[in-house]
């Protein structure tokens, strides 16, 4: 008996934004917190909560005492397609992952559409090229190019689940662009070691190229990171952007 390959196209949902949301509920620590790290090598525990906190976390991160930003603790959930997950997770030293399991449960039909505002076109040579905008033709080309495998993958996919295929079988035929999720915990020094890998800066003492698509997910991370740790965001800042 032969197989019908024949497969509809399945209806797929394009996205275009990549986000990284702050679960407030597990935020720990402070600026305060940072401090207080610190403090107990100089005067001990039971004075280490007072004291001016501004320039002590400046003079942390001017001279790379580092350990002091890990008694802290920020969790996102980051929205993002596989590629940009594969990225993330060589962020090795800080950092805990979990992520939507394959094999547990099927994936939805959720996949990356670069938005219009997106650069297509790589100009210059490795190690020193920029991004351009892309002519219509050649968004039209993304669009068109992207739709079709999308919807034959997630078709395929759904047909051999449908055969008994087992689904961590069955996702192989799904491409880079589907979107994933994940819950990503850090502390405040991992995040600025990321920040500093996964941003574009002119105020960077070693400026970083990362890819776009990553880069949206660092500043999600960035606003809550200034928000919650707004004295060592600014020391941050005001050294570069290196990671004590
Ligand atoms: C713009 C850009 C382009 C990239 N291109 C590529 C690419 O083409 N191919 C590719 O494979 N990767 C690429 N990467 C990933 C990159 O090589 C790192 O894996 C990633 O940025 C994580 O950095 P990290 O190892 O410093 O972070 P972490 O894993 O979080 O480590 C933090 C720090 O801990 C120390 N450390 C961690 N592990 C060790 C160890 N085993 N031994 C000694 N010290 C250690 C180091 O000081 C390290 O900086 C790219 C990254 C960026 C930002």
């Amino acid at each position: 008996m032969s197989l019908n390959t024949s497969v509809a196209p399945a209806a797929v949902t394009f996205r275009s934004t990549i986000t990284a949301t702050l679960d407030t509920e597990t935020v720990a620590g402070s600026d305060a917190k940072i401090c207080k790290a610190a403090r107990v090598s100089t005067v001990g525990a039971a004075a280490a909560e007072t004291g001016e906190a501004r320039g002590l976390i400046n003079y942390l991160m001017k001279n790379r005492h580092g350990s002091p930003f890990e008694h802290a603790q920020l969790s996102f959930l980051v929205e993002a397609p596989i590629f940009v997950a594969r990225e993330f997770m060589r962020h090795r030293v800080g950092w805990s992952y979990n992520e939507t399991s394959g094999r547990y449960r099927e994936l939805e039909p959720v996949f990356y559409m670069p938005p219009a505002s997106r650069p297509l076109v790589q100009v210059g040579k490795a190690g020193e090229y920029s991004f351009e905008h892309g002519t219509h033709e050649q968004y039209d080309a993304v669009e068109h190019s992207f739709g079709v495998i999308y919807r034959a993958a997630y078709s395929h996919y759904q047909q051999m689940l449908g055969r008994g295929v087992a689904r961590e079988v069955a996702r192989s035929v799904l491409p880079v662009g589907t979107f994933t999720s994940f819950y990503a915990t850090c502390n405040p020094r991992s995040l600025m070691h990321f920040l500093s890998l996964r941003t574009t800066s002119a105020w960077a003492t070693f400026p970083s190229f990362p890819q776009e698509e990553i880069e949206r997910v660092a500043d999600d991370m960035e606003k809550a990171f200034s928000l919650h740790f707004p004295l060592t965001w600014e020391a941050y800042l005001d050294n570069g952007r290196v990671c004590p």
